[in-house]
C-alpha cells in the first residue's frame, strides 16, 4: 500500500486502552502506539483504571502513588502526531467515591474521562473470579441495580462518556431484551440529559457473550435520545488496539449514527464516521 493511500484512509479512533499499571494489562505503551499506527488509528486515548484512596478494588488499578508514573508514561507519547495520543482515565463510579473523584479529576488535565460501573454492591460483576456469583444471583435484579448506578453516574456530571453500557451481559447471564430496554431507558435518559457520550466497546467480542457493548437495541435507544458515541477496544494488550473496529463501525451505522465524538481537554467535537469497512482488520 502506498503512503498516499494510507494517509487518505479514514478510520476510527480508540478511546479505551489500558497500561500495565492496572496489574491486569500487559505490554509497553510504545507497543500500543505501534499497533495504532499499523491500523491507521488517528487518536489513541489511554484510559487506565483510576486510583483511589478508599481501598476500592486495588487489585485492578494503579495505586495513587503510581499516578505520577502513569503521567510519565503517557505524556511523552503526546509528541506523536500519528496517532495523536490523549491522556485519559477510566474512573469508577461507586458510592462513597465521589468527593475524592470530584477534586482529583479537576486537579489533572485529562483529555477524556470514561465513567464505568464494575461493581454492584460488593460484587465485581465482570470479574472472572466472581463469575460464579451470577449462577445463584437474581439476574434481573442485578441488571436493574447496575442501571440505577449508571443513572447516578450520569447525574454526577463528572464523566465524558459511559464505558461498556451493558457490561452485566459479559458472561451470558442476560434477561429478555425488552426487560433490559425497560431498565436501561431511564439511565439513557439521564446520560442524554448530562450531555455524555457512550462508548461502542468491542471487548465484549472477546468475552463469553461474544457481542459488542452495547447491544444493537440499546445503541438505537441511545441514538434516539441524541447521545453521541466514541469507540473503544478496551485493549489490555497491544494486539487488542482497534480490536474488531469494522464490526463496531457497522453496528454504529446500523443504529443510525453518522458521527463519532472526539475529545481534547475534555471538550467534545464531532467527526464524520468513516465509510464502512475503512478500518484495517
Ligand atoms: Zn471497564
Ligand atoms: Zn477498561
Amino acid at each position: 500500500m502506498t503512503r498516499k493511500h494510507t494517509e487518505s484512509r479514514q478510520t476510527l479512533s480508540d478511546y479505551h486502552v489500558h497500561t500495565s499499571l492496572c496489574h491486569h494489562a500487559e505490554g509497553l505503551t510504545s507497543e500500543y502506539l505501534d499497533q495504532a499506527r499499523l491500523k491507521n488509528i488517528p487518536e489513541l486515548c489511554f484510559t487506565d483504571h483510576a486510583p483511589n484512596p478508599h481501598g476500592y478494588d486495588p487489585a485492578n488499578r494503579m495505586a495513587l502513588d503510581d499516578f505520577a508514573a502513569y503521567q510519565a508514561m503517557i505524556r511523552p507519547l503526546q509528541k506523536s502526531e500519528s496517532p495523536r495520543v490523549l491522556f485519559g482515565v477510566e474512573a469508577d463510579y461507586y458510592p462513597g467515591g465521589l468527593d475524592f473523584l470530584r477534586q482529583w479529576l479537576a486537579a489533572h488535565s485529562f483529555d477524556f474521562v470514561l465513567g464505568s460501573v464494575h461493581y454492584v454492591g460488593d460484587w465485581g460483576i465482570d470479574s472472572p473470579a466472581e463469575m460464579h456469583r451470577w449462577r445463584t444471583a437474581d439476574v434481573p435484579d442485578a441488571w436493574r441495580k447496575y442501571f440505577l448506578l449508571l443513572a447516578d453516574l450520569a447525574d454526577t456530571h463528572l464523566f465524558d462518556a459511559v464505558g461498556h453500557l451493558d457490561l452485566p451481559k459479559k458472561f451470558g447471564f442476560v434477561p429478555p431484551e425488552q426487560d433490559i430496554a425497560g431498565m436501561a431507558g431511564p439511565a439513557l435518559d439521564r446520560i442524554a440529559e448530562a450531555g455524555m457520550s457512550i462508548e461502542v466497546n468491542t471487548a465484549g467480542l472477546r468475552k463469553p457473550i461474544g457481542e459488542i457493548y452495547p447491544s444493537p437495541l440499546l445503541l438505537r435507544m441511545a441514538r434516539e435520545r441524541g447521545i453521541t458515541i466514541c469507540f473503544g477496544s478496551d485493549a489490555h494488550k497491544p494486539g487488542e488496539v482497534g480490536f474488531e473496529f469494522p464490526a463496531a463501525l457497522r453496528l454504529a451505522r446500523e443504529a443510525g449514527y453518522t458521527h463519532a465524538a472526539r475529545y481534547s481537554r475534555r471538550r467534545r467535537t464531532l467527526v464524520p464516521l468513516p465509510e464502512a469497512a475503512a478500518n484495517n482488520p
